[in-house]
């Protein structure tokens, strides 16, 4: 394994990454280090194209030392599929939809979870609980179950009630309460301290390991692209582990000389019904302050507090890129229009990217050359109310 330590990115201390740990004694998300000299020496990126078609071929790059602590479902290497009649109706010859709706669970958080629960079996843990708005507490009971892991998910009364059926069959402890995620949080907080030791806070960013798993999406885009990198990545941000995630990836492969120099611009879409990251991009603040009454039908990114506001914040000026809010109107318009058009379904945080590609397109943001990836973080299917059957004539 090549991982060598857990940094924080706010005041530079080094932490033991053989020890659990959650976040910084200065309240920052902590990111997972690597010698990465030692990777670009072990392996070439053309080694990669002859592995098994999953996020585990990163694996000199993932935070796993046993192999025997790897719990799989195949997770990962999700198509890229080019979308040209949208993409023309748009504006954007260039457009790419990569489709993590094929993944296990119905959504990208099954990376997350593959990665974080594997870590966490190599470090002995026996229970964690964490809040959710559905999908990560979808993810995390399964792969829990596949590693004999006792999990708590947390997770608001209006989540996709898919998710809390997915729960359910894995076995897991189901709590429910009536409000966001961020209540779900202090419930989880409660519990945790309640348990004295005896249960892992495996929540967004408090657990280091899952972010890991989501930045493969980062490393897959590139060698999807044959180690090129697009000119936009559009993703739709609640906690923002994805984002960072991808982030944090072009820089690792920055650094291991895969890639050129130029990174693409990275822009984070959010609700105008829940958008923190983006008034707070808008102010050039460094932190994002709640938002309050949050609501949208993309649930996925209904985060009123990301605990990664900075780490997002940075990413964004880091790369160049912007940040946009959709309205729930017109990410519904569009996820229709998509699939009239590609035949594709999308989850509604995945049409909010085409519509946040849409106006970004309209106002020269984005050139009409440019090569444009658009992740789609889960399955239309998990969210069949998108689309209104009422008036489907009987007979
Ligand atoms: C969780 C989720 C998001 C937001 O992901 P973050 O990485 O937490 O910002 C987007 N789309 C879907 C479908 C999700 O489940
Ligand atoms: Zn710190």
């Amino acid at each position: 394994m090549y991982l060598t330590h857990l940094e924080c990115p706010r005041c530079g201390r080094e932490h033991d990454a053989h020890r659990l740990t959650n976040l910084c004694d200065c309240g920052s998300p902590l990111l997972a280090r690597y010698d990465l000299a030692a990777v670009a020496a072990a392996v070439t990126p053309e080694r990669f194209g002859l592995r098994p078609a999953d996020l585990w071929r990163y694996r000199e790059l993932l935070p796993v030392a046993d192999e025997r602590h790897v719990t799989t479902l195949g997770e990962g290497w999700t198509p890229l599929w080019r979308a040209p009649a949208y993409g023309h109706e748009i504006g954007v010859a260039d457009l790419i939809v990569k489709d993590e709706g094929l993944t296990p669970t119905g959504s990208f958080k099954a990376r997350g979870a593959a990665v974080g629960v594997s870590r966490a079996r190599e470090l002995d843990v026996r229970r964690f609980a964490m809040p959710t708005n559905g999908n990560a507490g979808a993810a995390w009971a399964t792969y829990a179950a596949r590693a004999g892991m006792a999990a708590t998910i947390v997770m608001p009364l209006d989540a996709p009630t898919i998710c809390r059926r997915e729960c359910v069959a894995a076995g897991a402890d189901l709590l429910l309460v009536d409000g966001l995620i961020s209540d779900a949080g202090r419930r989880v907080a409660e519990l945790v301290a309640e348990a004295d030791g005896a249960v892992f806070d495996a929540g967004t960013l408090r657990e280091p390991y899952r972010l890991e798993g989501k930045k493969t999406m980062g490393y897959e885009i590139v060698e999807q692209l044959g180690w090129q990198v697009p000119d936009v990545i559009i993703y739709p941000t609640g906690g923002g582990v994805g984002l960072i995630g991808i982030h944090k990836a072009l820089h690792e492969l920055r650094e291991l000389g895969w890639v050129s120099d130029r990174l693409p611009r990275l822009v984070a879409v959010q609700s105008t019904g829940c958008a923190p990251i983006v008034r707070a991009f808008a102010a050039g603040e460094e932190r994002a302050r709640p938002w309050a009454d949050a609501h949208t039908v993309a649930f996925g990114i209904t985060v009123p507090a990301p605990l990664g506001d900075e780490l997002i914040l940075t990413a964004l000026r880091e790369s160049g890129g912007t940040a946009v809010a959709v309205d729930d109107a017109e990410i519904l318009t569009d996820l229709r229009e998509f699939a009239a058009r590609e035949g594709l379904l999308l989850c509604p945080e995945g049409a909010a990217c085409l519509t946040a590609a849409r106006h970004l397109r309209a106002g020269g943001w984005i050139r009409p050359d440019e090569r444009v990836v658009v992740l789609n973080t889960g399955s239309g299917l998990k969210y069949p109310e998108t689309v209104d059957v009422s008036a489907v004539p009987v007979g």
